[in-house]
């Protein structure tokens, strides 16, 4: 039973455990069963769900320090979760914390509070919002310690998108694929009127992984002004 996650997170240092385990097989399950009414996932085979679904959520785990999950005010939001990557795998590897999945598409919520359900996990919370709008909101605005998002968006837009939920001393964590030097560059100026620092490009390296994967990493070092985000829709068509 998922061989291939199992080997591939004792790589990255975790350990899942029989409940975990049991967790992830059945959510695999349930993505399957769900993905033939609702649009959740091209990727259905056993194995590569493991890899680049399960595994590539929890590679964020690789720079998170024990000190920092132990905190009482750590929480993490995941901008744009789809079907819950990377938020859920994380939650389940890290049952204590506090999570926000934002996930604007109605029938991607269902499958969210379903699979919540269905594998007892507590503490999540599913907002059914735009990050444009969420971040507007003083429950969820510079609220998080840990800010994560996966395929959602071209840096420039995405840090727009994510930052103003990220606590002065939070960080933000885009998981991204492929060549990345151009899009940090043009990002520059947008992390910047945000509130961030670029901290650190950290390269994933698993032979599981057959292209190349990273975690930028963007430190909150000031508040993002009141003007960020913008209206819906428009971090994305005129990024800053
Ligand atoms: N993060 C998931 C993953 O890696 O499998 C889903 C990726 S999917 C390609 C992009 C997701 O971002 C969609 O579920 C979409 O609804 C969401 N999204 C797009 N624009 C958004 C926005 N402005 N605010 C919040 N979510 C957004």
């Amino acid at each position: 039973m998922l061989r291939e996650l199992i080997e591939g997170a004792r790589k990255l240092g975790i350990k899942l455990n029989a409940g975990q385990v049991e967790q992830f097989e059945l959510y695999y399950q349930e993505l399957i069963e769900w993905n033939k009414r609702v649009n959740l996932t091209a990727i259905t085979d056993y194995a590569e769900v493991q890899v680049k679904h399960f595994l590539d959520s929890l590679t964020v785990a690789l720079v998170l320090s024990a000190e920092e999950i132990a905190k009482p005010d750590f929480s993490i939001i995941d901008v744009g979760t789809g079907a819950g990557f990377p938020g859920v795998p994380l939650k389940i590897l890290l049952p204590e914390a506090k999570i926000v999945l934002l996930e604007p598409t109605t029938k991607k919520m269902a499958f969210l509070q379903h699979i919540i359900r269905k594998l007892g996990l507590e503490n999540v919370e599913v907002v059914n919002s735009r990050a444009e709008e969420a971040a507007r909101l003083p429950l969820y605005r510079e609220q998080f310690a840990l800010v994560l998002s996966r395929a959602v968006a071209l840096l420039p837009t995405l840090v727009e998108l994510t930052l103003p939920f990220c606590r002065v001393g939070g960080r933000f964590i885009a998981q991204k694929k492929g060549e990345i030097d151009q899009e940090i560059n043009r990002a520059g100026k947008a992390i910047a009127a945000l509130g961030g620092k670029l901290q650190q490009i950290r390269k994933i390296e698993l032979d599981e992984f057959t292209d190349t994967r990273c975690l930028v990493i963007i430190d909150k070092i000031c508040p993002t002004p009141d003007k960020y985000p913008r209206r819906p829709g428009i971090p994305k068509r005129r990024p800053i």
